[in-house]
């Protein structure tokens, strides 16, 4: 059977890795969330003090960061890993979400994640999330999803998720993060955040997580029909 590129992009906590991890799950697809990688990237700038608004220091950095994602025998998902740590769980933290939109604005960080990112394609069969994927990373996807949902349920799904780890957490710090992440992402010079010409939008804020499921992978799998 014809494999396909599955793009899905959208603002901050849409739930896009939870439906790219259920497509890729059921088609037998790679998975890849690409915003751990710029998560990933991020952590390693923190903890060595790298300041980013210096070309040099960033390609420096850079040059020093060997990213992979493997699959944990556990959770039996994919964990990220940063020069050989499993860096999964510190990348979800606030500290990291307060910085990310700053450090994956800068033009030689998405050329050094991009180039993985099309690698890791190259052979198809593959579901990327993140927010350029359709429009920079894999502009051919031959499905394309955009998503969106209400600011209110969004929040309240991130606030959920984050305070399972942390009950410091506050409601509203996370709606601040989100926006501001949303509104760096979108307003940044390279790669922002839009919805590719050829992208179904898919706003899920009254939708289950199974009905969207199975929509997209209708979706998904009429494109297969197609590449056949
Ligand atoms: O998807 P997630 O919310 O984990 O992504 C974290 C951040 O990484 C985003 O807010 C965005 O700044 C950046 N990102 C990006 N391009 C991608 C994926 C993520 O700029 N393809």
């Amino acid at each position: 059977m014809k494999k396909i590129v599955i793009a899905i992009d959208g603002w901050s906590s849409c739930g896009k890795s939870t439906l790219a991890r259920q497509l890729a799950d059921e088609l037998g697809y790679l998975f890849i969330d690409s915003g751990a990688m710029y998560r990933a990237i991020t952590l390693q700038f923190l903890r060595n003090h790298v300041n980013w608004e210096s070309k040099s220091q960033v390609e420096k950095a850079i040059g020093d960061i060997e990213l992979e994602f493997i699959q944990d025998p556990v959770e039996q998902k994919q964990h990220i890993h940063l020069n050989g740590e499993n860096v999964e769980y510190e990348i979800r933290d606030m500290v990291i979400a307060e910085k990310v939109s700053e450090i994956a604005a800068i033009r030689e960080v998405r050329e050094f994640a991009v180039e993985q990112q099309r690698k890791m394609g190259r052979s198809k069969g593959i579901v990327m999330d993140g927010r350029d994927i359709g429009t920079v990373v894999f502009p051919n996807a031959e499905l394309k999803l955009f998503m969106t949902a209400d600011n209110a349920v969004r929040v309240e799904r991130r606030f959920k998720e984050l305070y399972a780890k942390n009950p410091q957490v506050t409601i509203e710090e996370v709606k601040n993060n989100l926006e501001m992440r949303d509104y760096l992402d979108s307003h940044r010079e390279v790669s922002p955040l839009r919805k590719a010409h050829d992208a179904i939008e898919l706003d899920n804020s009254d939708l289950t997580p199974e009905d969207q499921f199975r929509i997209a992978l209708q979706w998904a799998r009429e494109k297969i029909a197609m590449a056949e």
